[in-house]
Parts: structure tokens; sequence; C-alpha cells
């Protein structure tokens, strides 16, 4: 049994004082449920804060992103170890808009991904095509290409430290969410993709999440497909009411 993950990406959004008025009422909202991993991303900024408010609840941090080296003159970056020393068990990479703004590739990622291992840290390996690669009808080979890129030399038994989140980039934070069935089609591929590149055991293990305009009134029905393991969530989970309504779906 795949144990789901609701994570919630902040992307650049809230203060430190937002950041504690959230994580308070969050705590509030979900206490006690034990059946499925919570996870918020917020600015780096507010990791250490928040990582006092959350140490001793359910709820689990994540960095949007880090570098791969350990130290060093890289003016702006943040190390693995660092994230690590705020209370981050995971770090969400090779997001959209990282790759879109800010000039990420499948070697950067892959980079990326080898250095959170080394520390310990679990990542979420976004992957999803373009608008214009679903009407060429190149989704899957896109995302196809995206996993095995991003995972070249990560060996299986480090796999246990990736979730891959599905985010087709034309439904984020466009309020076109793809339907379940497209959603499920992509999860599955990604399952073969890790099949063909590991083992059954392995492929069957890996969470699978989808992302992409996921709101309270969706949830259900994408959580319902056999290979849909749990969302990453961006606008909707700005809100802890609304983020609380996605991480309680049934
Ligand atoms: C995201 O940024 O990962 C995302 C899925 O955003 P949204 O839920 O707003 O579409």
């Amino acid at each position: 049994m795949r144990r789901p993950i609701i994570a919630g990406n902040w992307k650049m959004n809230k203060t430190v004082e937002e950041a504690l008025l959230f994580f308070n009422e969050l705590k509030d909202l979900v206490g006690g449920v034990d059946d499925r991993e919570i996870i918020v991303a917020p600015p780096f900024i507010s990791l250490f804060s928040a990582f006092n408010v959350t140490k001793n609840s359910n709820i689990h941090l994540a960095a949007q992103n880090i570098y791969w080296e350990k130290k060093g003159a890289f003016t702006g970056e943040i190390a693995p170890a660092m994230i690590k020393d705020v209370g981050c068990g995971y770090v969400i990479i090779g997001h959209s808009e990282r790759r879109q703004f800010f000039f990420e590739n499948d070697e950067m990622v892959n980079k990326k991904i080898k250095s959170a291992l080394e520390e310990g840290i679990t990542s979420i390996l976004c992957v999803g095509e373009s608008l214009a690669d679903r009407e060429k009808k190149l989704t899957l080979s896109v995302v196809g290409t995206q996993i095995s890129s991003g995972l070249k030399e990560v060996l299986a038994e480090d796999m246990e430290g990736i979730v891959v989140a599905y985010e087709p980039i034309w439904a984020i934070g466009t309020g076109m969410t793809a339907s379940a069935e497209q959603a499920e089609e992509v999860h599955l591929h990604i399952r073969e993709t890790l099949n063909q590149l590991y083992k059954k055991e392995v492929a069957d293990s890996v969470r699978i999440l989808y992302g992409g305009s996921v709101k309270p009134d969706n949830i259900n029905e994408l959580m319902a497909k056999p290979n849909i393991d749990g969302a990453l969530v961006g606008g909707a989970g700005l809100d802890a009411k609304s983020f609380a309504k996605i991480v309680l779906f049934k």
C-alpha cells in the first residue's frame, strides 16, 4: 500500500508571520491525521520558524529548491544540509517554474536529486508537458524522458527517497485541471517507465502525485484513480482551510 501524500507548494508567497498563522491553523485542522503524509513547502526564509511550530506534529516540511554543491561561493543558493538543518525531509526538484524561468534542465535536476539523496532528503521530482507537447501528442515521451534523465544513476535502493509529481504545465495555476482520466494515463506511463528503469517492486512503491489546479472539489475524483497517490497543490494550498480540505480527501 502506498501512503498518500498531500503537499502544498507556496511558491513565492507569505511572510514569516503569515506562515506562522498558517501552520498554527493547519495544525488544529489536521491534528491526528496519520494515514497520509502532509507536506508544506514554504519559502526558505520561513522554514526555521515553521520547523519550531511543526516539529512535534504530523506536518512535514519541504524546501522548494536546493543547489547541488555542499557549500562555497554560490551566492544566493542553499545547500541540502542547510534545509535538513531546519527540518526539511523533502525538497521539490524541477518544478516547471524553475525549468521555465530559471532554465533548469534535466541534467541539473539530476544533480540536485543526487545531492538531496546524499543528505537523506526525499526529492519530489516534478515532470510535465506543455500544452504544445500535448497537442503534438508528445506527452508520454516528454514525461518519460524527464523521468529517465532526472533519475540517471539513481540506484533502485535509493528510490525510497524519490516521489514523482506529474504536473502538466497547462494545468498549473490556470484553473484548467487535467481530468482524472488524463492524469491516470500519464501516471500509469510513469509507473511503467519506472518498471523499465528499475523493477516492479520499486515501480509499485513510488508515490506519484498529481499537480495542476487541485482543489477541494476535484481531489476525491483524482484520488480514486489507482495510480494517483496524492497531490502537489499550489494556489489552493495557500489557505489553511482549503489545504486541510484537500488533506482530508475521502
Ligand atoms: C504547483 O505549483 O505545483 C501547482 C500545481 O499549482 P496550482 O495548484 O496553483 O495549479
